[in-house]
């Protein structure tokens, strides 16, 4: 059974790391086996849902600034493992964009545009319209899409090996119709 499988697995994880929750993305499951009749899809209103009800407690509890930086986290740790299980190695920059462009849109996640890459300063901008996190949500104060910065940096650190920041600049909740994001590195090697 793959699901005892998949049980046994994290189990031996938890004895390896001390940990109950580390990420794997084995815990994606098997959704043939898993969901033959509902299948892999949900309305987009659950996952926003779960996410800002989770965003709610973050912060009743830990406050803004912190709730942030999880979800930056959060968003860099995915952004890693979609880099290693959907991306892959060994891409040029425009393998990557293109890759990007096609598992961005064929996972209902947005659609994905590079507006400006230097890649000698390694310093980029890139939009994602539609996105799953913010599109059609009241226009707000501010940016909301923290989980898509560290989602790109994740990216882009996994592909160049060089500490990456992205930070949102614009947003469906700041008046825009994109999200559009600086992505620069930290340090040159
Ligand atoms: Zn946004």
């Amino acid at each position: 059974m793959i699901g005892n499988k998949i049980l046994k697995t994290n189990k031996e994880w938890s004895i390896m790391t001390g940990r109950k929750y580390k990420f794997s993305w084995d815990l994606l499951g098997n959704l043939d086996e898993g969901r033959p009749n509902m299948k892999n899809t949900i309305r987009l209103e659950v996952y926003r849902l779960m996410q800002y009800t989770f965003r709610d407690i973050i912060e009743t509890d830990f406050g803004t600034e912190k709730a942030d930086e999880i979800f930056y986290r959060a968003g860099f740790n995915a952004g890693k493992e979609f880099y290693q299980h959907i991306i892959g190695v060994g891409l040029d920059f425009n393998g990557l964009v293109k890759k990007l462009q096609t598992s961005l849109r064929d996972l209902g996640i947005g659609i994905f545009r590079v507006e400006k890459a230097d890649i000698e300063h390694d310093s980029f901008i890139f939009t994602l319209s539609e996105d799953i996190d913010c599109s059609g949500l009241p226009v707000l104060d501010y940016s909301v899409c923290t989980y898509d910065e560290g989602f790109i940096a994740g990216i882009m650190e996994s592909y160049t090996g060089k500490k990456f920041s992205a930070k949102e600049i614009d947003c469906w909740c700041t008046g825009d119709r994109t999200c559009r994001f600086t992505v620069d590195a930290l340090t040159s090697l």
